[in-house]
């Protein structure tokens, strides 16, 4: 990396040639002007289904249209309605084009060349580290932008910038589940692959709502013919519940007792793999002895579930052949999420239920990328799943990326409300925003609010500067989209698929991966980043970094051999690729039992259960749930909001939901404006009556912009995932 910034500067913002693959479009009868040319493919940039889209282009290779891509063995010509609309966002009014920087004199953000950015970030981040040690420094990123420009982003961050802690918003939906893998199974590896979805004959949602959230994988259990028995484990009666065989509403978080209570009862009733754990696991005697106290009586007391519910669920469970456990955001982000979530494992090693067709404990991920963030964010984890504290691993991560091993720190980094923490003790002054929305999606939002006033300088790198966050910088860094750029993004079934540049970022904003590259030279360190040359390249230096890893994935040439191969699920080794020439198309872990422990066995791990953090009482007598209220709006709608389709599909996804026996306690009508409270915060909402929440329940969506004013910042001890689930309010009519 000996160029100057100017010749960096050039070569990004006139790189527009890479050759698109060319196939003929097919899209009927559309005008002449938007007739395609051509066709490429790419996979979708929301959420971790990891579907893949057509994308047509015109001759100059700008995307016109997209169709679902029906020969990719993921989505099978299917798409949500984020995925067709996925081009709008790119077209927004609102887009920044050029960096912003803002004014001492007049409080705004101006437009400023990049030289002039470059040289904001660096004086300001370089004056914070020298007044208060490099570890001043940290940055907050994502699970939406591709695998390359992460690790670019955490290793030129830690090895080059000389920060210690860092994170990103996966923290806020798959810390649990990385964390429950690697301690049940020795590294974060969820065993699943999409066609255990039509392959159980009995699947259990925990928390989960797929028919809303993961869509496309709900079609993929409508596929199942195997008449398959459906239950459903949430304290709402959620659209995914309302078709289930069973639906079990346990008081909010009391979903572990359950799961220890039908542990209990599987032991009573010898529905146990007993070959399975001799061979495979250890302490199952203790978790057995555990599990005693959890007597259907306590069970009922505790969750509100009867005995006959009880027996009916372990009726169902004790007769499947080919059982599977899946969970998502109910489980993750709870006050005791990973416990809960290894409540599931512990189910799944317990009877056997794992490495064969339609079985296994699935953690379903949320965003686009959390997986390759899990592996490759290089905050809890060393890249590729290494260990900070390891010194061989440092050594071996600082050859492939020749690099000096001392500038690797020998600590893995502090969680995300860690880090907020330590710029509210003044121990963080210097803050980098990536991809992410934190001022409307952190727990407890106004304490993020207060934490910003004391950072000297915020940096927002982003495709908007109208979201709340990029309001609040000092600096704005214009990022391209998604489209825009090209890498590859990790889904959660482990499927590696490749993200495509379709569209020109607007004005001079640039890939993350093309801003990592001048920060390093601006920084000084470009000389370190010598390899990181192109997204293609660091993608080779993640492969090498996998090497020998669980996640080995050695075997792929590169990303035409990942599309050519319909995505390709790790591990894939060379030797899978040298006698598996023409792989799979679906790969599940663990068929010969052989976990990724030091001796090759899963652990049971579990804990006396915890009551909620923040309980209801006279002055806050509801408990308000938050989740996802619409498949057409995506986290805090930065981008689906965009899109006037997805807004009219969504239009109840900023209501409040509330049973009709508090609706008339209260007088409140459907369609009446309420004004909900806690202890933290109050937010309006627009009242929907109905019998989907329990009595002493309400819920509301996590798009909404208020909604975290009211949340309560609970910690999972384990995983520092925030409860987002359960808190105390009140709500009146306005
Ligand atoms: S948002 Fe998810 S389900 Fe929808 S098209 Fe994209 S990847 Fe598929």
């Amino acid at each position: 990396m000996n160029a100057t910034i100017d010749q960096l500067l050039h070569a990004r913002q006139g790189d527009m040639t890479r050759e698109l693959t060319q196939q003929p479009g097919d899209l009927g009868n559309l005008p002449s002007r938007l007739t395609p040319t051509s066709t490429t493919q790419s996979i979708c940039g929301y959420c971790s289904t990891g579907c893949s889209l057509k994308i047509h282009l015109d001759a100059s290779g700008q995307a016109i249209n997209l169709t679902p891509n029906k020969d990719y063995p993921v989505n099978l010509g299917m798409a949500c309605p984020k995925g067709w609309e996925a081009l709008t966002p790119l077209a927004a009014a609102d887009r920044v084009t050029t960096p912003l920087l803002r004014n001492p004199a007049t409080g705004k953000l101006e437009p400023v060349d990049w030289p002039t950015a470059l040289r904001a970030f660096v004086d300001n981040f370089k004056g914070i580290q020298s007044r208060h040690g490099p570890a001043s420094l940290s940055f907050l990123s994502t699970g939406q932008i591709v695998t390359e420009e992460m690790a670019f982003l955490g290793a030129l961050a830690k090895f080059g910038m000389g920060m210690i802690h860092v994170d990103s918003n996966t923290r806020q939906c798959m810390a649990t589940a990385h964390v429950a893998y690697k301690q049940s199974f020795g590294f974060d590896a969820p065993p699943f692959t999409y066609a255990d979805f039509e392959e159980s004959d009995t699947l259990v949602f925990v928390g989960a709502n797929p028919c809303i959230a993961h869509p496309i994988m709900w079609q993929r259990v409508k596929r199942n013919r195997h008449n398959p028995r459906i239950i459903v484990v949430d304290p709402r009666r959620s659209e995914t519940a309302m078709q289930a065989t069973i639906h079990l509403a346990p008081y909010p978080k009391s979903d572990i007792i359950l799961l220890y209570g039908l542990a209990r009862e599987l032991i009573v009733r010898n529905k146990i793999d007993r070959s399975f754990v001799a061979e495979h696991t250890n302490r199952f005697e203790d978790f057995s002895k555990f599990v005693d106290a959890f007597t259907p009586e306590r069970v009922t007391r505790e969750t509100g579930i009867s005995a006959e519910a009880q027996q009916q669920l372990a009726d169902l469970i004790a007769s499947g052949k080919r059982v599977s456990y899946w969970w998502t955001m109910g489980v993750n982000q709870s006050h005791q999420s990973t416990r809960t979530a290894q409540a599931l494992i512990n189910l799944a090693l317990m009877t056997g239920q794992i490495g064969r067709p339609g079985t296994g404990a699935n953690s379903i991920t949320g965003q686009c990328n959390a997986m390759g963030s899990r592996l490759f964010g290089n905050a809890t984890s060393l890249l590729g799943g290494y260990d900070f504290a390891n010194a061989a691993h440092r050594s071996r991560v600082a050859e492939v990326l020749g690099i000096d091993p001392a500038v690797i720190p020998n600590e893995k980094s502090i969680a995300y409300d860690q880090i907020l923490d330590a710029v509210d003790r003044g121990e963080i002054r210097g803050l980098w925003i990536i991809a992410t929305n934190t001022a409307h999606s952190w727990i407890n939002q106004r304490s993020f609010h207060e934490v910003r006033k004391k950072l000297d300088f915020l940096v927002v790198q982003d495709m908007y500067a109208t979201t709340e966050t990029a309001q609040m910088a000092d600096l704005v860094l214009p990022a391209a989209a998604w489209g825009e750029k090209e890498g590859v993004f990790i889904n959660s079934e482990r499927r590696l698929g490749v993200a495509r540049k379709v569209s020109r970022a607007p004005g001079t904003a640039l890939s993350d991966f093309a801003i990592f590259q001048l920060i390093a030279q601006a920084w000084g360190c470009g000389e370190m980043f010598a390899r990181w040359s192109s997204p293609a390249a660091a993608f080779g230096l993640m492969r090498e970094l996998s090497r020998g890893q669980p996640c080995d994935f050695t075997g792929i040439r590169d990303y035409d051999h990942i599309e050519a191969s319909g995505g390709l699920q790790w591990p894939f080794t060379k030797t899978d690729a040298r006698v598996n020439t023409n792989p799979t198309t679906e790969r599940r872990l663990f068929a010969d039992g052989r976990f990724f422990t030091s001796d090759t066995r899963a652990i049971f791990l579990f804990d006396e259960p915890v009551p909620l953090p923040e309980p209801t009482d006279t002055t806050y007598p509801l408990l308000l749930l938050t989740g996802r209220a619409s498949s057409a709006q995506w986290h805090t709608g930065t981008r689906t909001n965009k899109s006037a389709v997805l807004l009219k599909l969504a239009s109840r996804a900023h209501g409040l939901e509330i049973n009709p026996v508090d609706a008339t306690r209260l007088g409140i009508v459907s369609g009446s404006k309420v004004t909900v409270s806690s202890r933290r915060g109050e937010a309006t909402a627009v009242a929907f009556v109905t019998t989907i929440v329990a009595p002493g329940q309400i819920y509301m969506a996590m798009h909404s912009p208020e909604v975290n004013r009211l949340t309560f910042p609970s910690f999972d001890p384990h995983s520092r995932q925030p409860g987002y689930k359960a808190c105390a309010v009140k709500i009146a009519p306005v």
